[in-house]
């Protein structure tokens, strides 16, 4: 039995409030020796809100507090795996639901994306202060949302070949957990936003908060392999060979995935609901949105041919798939977006 087919149905402990992180010092009673990894960046927003804070080195570390966006929670659950030692996840960003999932995503040196490590624990707690997260970077949040959009399109792919009553009541839960996810972005993400503007916790902003870091581990937590990445992360992947989208962020990938991999599953009518919440919201939905400078017929060539390996999870959303049919949902999808464009009316 493979760690990814086990329910995991999130962290042992989790709270998210504004001022999560006063319940630190307390939980902490339980450990003699935490360390803390985290981000330069992540570090220093931690201890603005916490300066009384101190913590040990490595060696000898009973509990790891991991503080920070993907790449710090990751590394912490990583470390945690390898020390055999508990893990805290303090998220100070909204990037990906990492500060819940027990699983990290693993790259190489060159930034090109090797595998999803799954690990034996889940965190022992984690602390969601939403006062810290109003005032995280906004394009993270936007990212975050990315991402957790594409859980509903990646797990009803995968799951929609098989009557919905015959499916087991986790994968059934997971599903639920990514319906939620997709509903309260799609009607909370312009609110959140403009929360994050203002300054203001919201009850929206909190809703879409929860819906990127927690709701979405529950997903392929409780789903297992019917919740996991499908084709929008497949898209995101093969990107990793177009070095101008490195600095796009993950979840903005994704979200451009979810619109590739509508189309190849023969749902254009979705991208075409979806495509005004991407402009409003400011998520890319093309090649020009995403910066992509390789010319479009090779950048189309090589998305395709990377996304549509055997290894690959674009088959898991469309079991067969091959590079001419994602190069014709890429050109589609260039279409569709140039044809909402000039829709929409001219000068934006
Ligand atoms: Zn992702």
């Amino acid at each position: 039995m493979r760690l990814s087919q086990v329910v995991r149905s999130g962290p042992g402990q989790y709270l998210c409030q504004t001022g999560a992180l006063g319940f630190l010092a307390p939980k902490l009673q339980h450990f003699q020796q935490p360390c803390i990894i985290a981000g330069e960046k992540s570090l220093a927003a931690f201890k603005r809100a916490m300066p009384e804070t101190t913590a040990t080195a490595a060696a000898g570390a009973d509990v790891l507090i991991g503080i920070g966006g993907g790449r710090a929670l990751d590394t912490a659950k990583g470390t945690a795996e390898l020390l055999n030692v508990e893990y805290i996840t303090l998220p100070t960003v909204l990037g990906t639901c990492a500060a819940t999932t027990p699983l990290s995503a693993v790259y190489w040196p060159d930034h090109a994306f090797r595998s999803v490590d799954y690990y034996h624990r889940s965190a022992y707690l984690t602390l969601v202060d939403l006062a810290l997260l109003i005032t995280s970077p906004r394009d993270y949040f936007l990212g975050g949302i990315g991402d957790t959009l594409a859980k509903w399109y990646e797990a009803e792919a995968i799951t929609r070949h098989q009557p919905a009553e015959t499916l087991p009541v986790m994968v059934r839960m997971g599903l639920a957990a990514a319906r939620e996810c997709r509903d309260v972005l799609l009607r909370d993400t312009p609110a959140a936003l403009d929360s994050m503007t203002a300054g203001e916790v919201s009850p929206a902003f909190q809703r879409v908060v929860e819906a990127i870091l927690a709701v979405a581990g529950m997903v392929g937590g409780c789903a297992g392999e019917s919740g996991r990445m499908a084709g929008a992360h497949a898209i995101h992947n093969a990107m990793s060979h177009l070095p101008e989208t490195h600095s796009v962020l993950h979840g903005m990938k994704v979200a451009y995935g979810i619109l590739v991999q509508l189309v190849a599953t023969g749902d254009e009518q979705e991208v075409v609901r979806l495509l005004p919440f991407y402009r409003h919201n400011g998520f890319p939905y093309n090649f020009a949105t995403l910066g992509i400078t390789t010319p479009a017929e090779e950048a189309i060539g090589l998305l395709a041919h990377y996304a549509a390996r055997e290894q690959e999870t674009f088959r898991l959303a469309l079991p067969g798939v091959t590079e001419e049919q994602i190069a014709a949902a890429l050109r589609r999808v260039e279409q569709l977006a140039c044809d909402a464009y000039s829709l929409s009316g001219a000068g934006r």
